[in-house]
C-alpha cells in the first residue's frame, strides 16, 4: 500500500509562481532577489494556513539556487536546491517557536548564525510562530537581529503581528500575506483533484473553499477527508451532507416564499431544515449570508464581491432581480435582531418561525417594494419587443452585462406613461404622468412641497388588469379606516391625531386621497407619519393603488394662528402695543 501524503504537503508550491493567492508578496521578493537587494530580516503575517511558511522555505531555496531562472525561480534540479527539497539542506533551520520558546533555544540558534554557509551564499533561519517567544528570548534575539552576519536572513512568520514587540517589528521588513479568495482555493483544489484523478463537482469545491474561510491548508485537509470518503467522485451533495452545510436550495427556496409572501411554505421549509438536523441560528445565519449575496448582486458594483461558483451565481443574479435592496435590507435587519435574540428565546423554533412570518410580510408592504416584479412583465400586448424583457444573460456571460436595477424601472416609467399627460408633465419627462403637477391651485388652496408630496419613487400600472378591478372605495369606509389609523396614534402623536380627525379626506376615482391640513407645522407632522398611513389604508381597503396628496389651505393658515410667529402676529393686528412691549422687553417669539 502506498504511503498517503496529504494533499496540502503533496501539493505545496515549490516555486513562486505556484503559490495561490500572494502575488504581491511573491513579485516583491522576486524583485528584491533580482536587484540583490536582500534585506537581513522579513517578517511575514498573515491567518494561518495562507502559505507562509511556504513562501519562506521558497525564497531560502531561490535565494540560494545555482541556476537561478530569468524569471527569478528556482531550478529545482541543482545541488542545493536538490537537498533542499530533501529536507537535507544543512544551509535552512527552520524553529518552531511555538515549541521552543526559551531562550535557550534562541541562544543555540544565535551560536549557530556564526557559522558560515557551506557551497551557497546564505543562511536562512525561519522563526515560526515568532510571536511566541518569551520577552527573554526576544533580548536574546535582538543583538543577533541587529547585526547579522552578511549571509545570514531570517524570516519570522507570525499570525499575530500585533504581539511582536516594536524593537523586533522596527529591524524587519514587513510582507502581509492576505486570506486566500474562495475562487482562488477553488482553483486550486480543482487543479489537486485532476491530478488526484478525482471527479468534482464545482459547487462541492466552492463549497469547502467557502468552509475554509481563506486558509488553502484547511481547504486542502477538508479535501483530503472528504475524496477519501467519497472514493472517486466529490458531488455537492456530498460534501454538504458532511460538512453540516445547509443546501442553498433551502435558502433559494424560502427566499422565493418570502417574496410571495407565502408563510406557510416558509413554515413548511423551515421544518425541513429542522428535520435535517439543523439548529434554527445556522439556519437564520444563513439566511442572512444569502440575503447579502443576493444584495451584492443588485448592484453592478458589488456583484464582485460574490465569491461562488458560476452555476450558483446565475441563480443569485436570477432571484436578486425578484427582490430590491430596500426589501433586502429591512429582511436583515429583521435576521439580525432574531440572531441576535435567538439565545435567549425559551421557545426557539417560534422565534426563528416568528421571524420568517415578519420577512413575509414585507414584500406585502407596497411602500416597500412598489409590485415591480409585476410591472416587469405587465400583461401580453406590451411586450411586443422581447429586448425589453429583464431576463439573464446566458451563463457564459459576465455579471457586468446584467441591466442595473435602475434601468429597469426608467424603461417602467416611460412605458407605462398613461394619456393623461399634462402640460406640467412634459417638462418632466421621468416622472410618471400621474404623479400630481408641482402646484395645484384649488380656489385658495395651494398645495406645496411637492418632492416631499408625491410619492417619491412608486409607479401604477394604470392600464392593468390589476388597477381596473380594484375595489372602489367608499366614502364611508376611508373615514372609517381614517379615524382608526387617528386613534392608533392618538397616543404616540396627540397633535396629529387632532389634525386627522379635524376634517374629513376625499378621495378621488383614480384612489387619489386629499386631505387638508391649516398650517406648514400640521403639513409637516403629517409627512412623517405619511407612509405609515397609506400603508394602513392601504392594508384595510385592500386597494394598493391608494395615494395621498396633502393640502395646504392657505384661507386656513390667515384664519388660524398656529406657530409662535403666526400668533405673536394675531396679537399684534389684535393690540399694536404689543409690538411695542415685545421691543422695550427684548422679548422673543420663541416658546
Ligand atoms: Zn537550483
Amino acid at each position: 500500500m502506498d504511503n498517503f501524503i496529504v494533499s496540502a504537503r503533496k501539493y505545496r508550491p515549490a516555486t513562486f509562481d505556484s503559490m495561490v493567492g500572494q502575488d504581491h508578496i511573491t513579485s516583491t521578493l522576486k524583485n528584491a532577489i533580482r536587484n540583490n537587494k536582500l534585506a537581513q530580516a522579513f517578517l511575514f503575517t498573515g491567518p494561518r494556513g495562507v502559505g507562509k511558511t511556504t513562501c519562506a522555505r521558497i525564497f531560502a531555496k531561490t535565494i540560494n539556487c545555482m541556476n537561478l531562472s530569468d524569471n527569478i525561480e528556482p531550478c529545482n534540479a541543482c545541488e542545493s536546491c536538490l537537498s533542499f527539497n530533501r529536507s537535507a539542506s544543512f544551509n535552512i533551520f527552520e524553529l518552531d517557536a511555538a515549541s521552543n520558546s526559551s531562550v535557550d533555544d534562541i541562544r543555540t540558534l544565535v551560536e549557530q548564525v556564526r557559522i558560515p554557509p557551506q557551497k551557497v551564499r546564505y543562511k536562512v533561519y525561519i522563526i515560526d510562530e515568532v510571536h511566541m517567544l518569551s520577552q527573554q528570548a526576544f533580548n536574546a534575539f535582538l543583538k543577533t537581529l541587529e547585526e547579522p552576519p552578511e549571509y545570514a536572513k531570517f524570516i519570522l512568520a507570525t499570525t499575530e503581528k500585533h504581539k511582536i514587540i516594536p524593537t523586533i517589528l522596527s529591524r524587519c521588513q514587513i510582507y502581509d500575506f492576505k486570506r486566500i479568495n474562495i475562487s482562488d482555493i477553488t482553483r486550486y483544489l480543482s487543479f489537486v483533484a485532476e491530478k488526484e484523478g478525482i471527479k468534482t463537482e464545482p459547487e462541492a469545491l466552492s463549497v469547502i473553499a467557502s468552509k475554509a474561510d481563506g486558509a488553502l491548508r484547511d481547504a486542502l485537509s477538508i479535501f483530503d477527508q472528504l475524496a477519501s470518503f467519497a472514493g472517486g467522485e466529490l458531488t455537492y451533495k456530498l460534501v454538504v451532507e458532511h460538512l453540516n452545510v445547509l443546501d442553498y436550495e433551502y435558502y433559494f427556496k424560502i427566499t422565493d416564499f418570502l417574496l410571495d409572501g407565502n408563510i406557510y411554505d416558509c413554515l413548511l421549509t423551515f421544518n425541513k431544515v429542522i428535520e435535517s438536523g439543523f439548529d434554527g441560528q445556522h439556519f437564520i445565519s444563513g439566511l442572512a449570508s444569502h440575503f447579502r449575496d443576493l444584495l451584492v448582486c443588485t448592484d453592478n458594483k458589488t456583484v464582485e464581491l460574490l465569491e461562488l461558483s458560476e452555476k450558483i451565481r446565475e441563480r443569485y443574479l436570477t432571484q436578486s432581480v425578484k427582490t430590491s435592496p430596500e426589501f433586502l435590507i429591512k429582511a436583515l435587519d429583521i435576521i439580525q435582531k432574531t440572531d441576535f435574540e435567538y439565545r435567549l428565546s425559551n421557545n426557539k423554533r417560534l422565534h426563528i418561525e416568528i421571524a420568517l412570518m415578519q420577512l413575509a410580510s414585507i414584500s406585502n408592504y407596497p411602500t416597500l417594494q412598489p409590485k415591480q416584479t409585476q410591472l416587469v412583465t405587465p400583461p401580453s400586448k406590451k411586450t411586443d419587443n422581447p429586448a425589453q424583457k429583464t431576463t439573464l444573460p446566458p451563463p457564459s456571460s459576465k455579471p457586468s452585462s446584467i441591466p442595473p436595477k435602475p434601468q429597469v424601472s426608467k424603461e417602467i416609467n416611460t412605458k407605462l406613461t398613461p394619456n393623461k399627460t399634462t402640460s406640467a408633465n412634459i417638462n418632466e419627462p421621468k416622472k410618471p404622468a400621474f404623479i400630481p403637477s408641482t402646484i395645484s391651485i384649488k380656489d385658495d388652496i395651494i398645495q406645496t412641497d411637492e418632492a416631499q408630496e408625491t410619492d417619491e419613487t412608486e409607479t401604477f400600472d394604470f392600464e392593468s388588469d390589476e388597477f381596473i378591478n380594484a375595489r372602489k372605495i367608499q366614502p364611508e369606509h376611508l373615514h372609517e379606516a381614517w379615524n382608526d389609523f387617528a386613534a392608533k396614534i392618538s397616543e404616540s402623536h396627540p397633535n396629529l391625531y387632532s389634525t386627522l380627525i379635524s376634517t374629513k379626506p376625499d378621495i378621488s376615482e383614480d384612489f387619489e386621497i386629499t386631505f387638508e391640513v391649516s398650517n406648514l407645522l400640521q403639513q409637516k407632522e403629517l409627512y412623517s407619519l405619511k407612509m405609515e398611513l397609506i400603508s394602513y389604508l392601504r392594508d384595510e381597503l385592500s386597494n394598493n393603488f391608494i395615494r395621498l396628496k396633502v393640502l395646504l389651505n392657505t384661507a386656513a393658515v390667515q384664519s388660524k394662528p398656529y406657530t409662535p410667529e403666526e400668533i405673536y402676529q394675531h396679537f399684534v393686528e389684535k393690540n399694536p402695543i404689543v409690538s411695542t412691549l415685545k421691543q422695550k422687553l427684548d422679548l422673543t417669539t420663541e416658546y
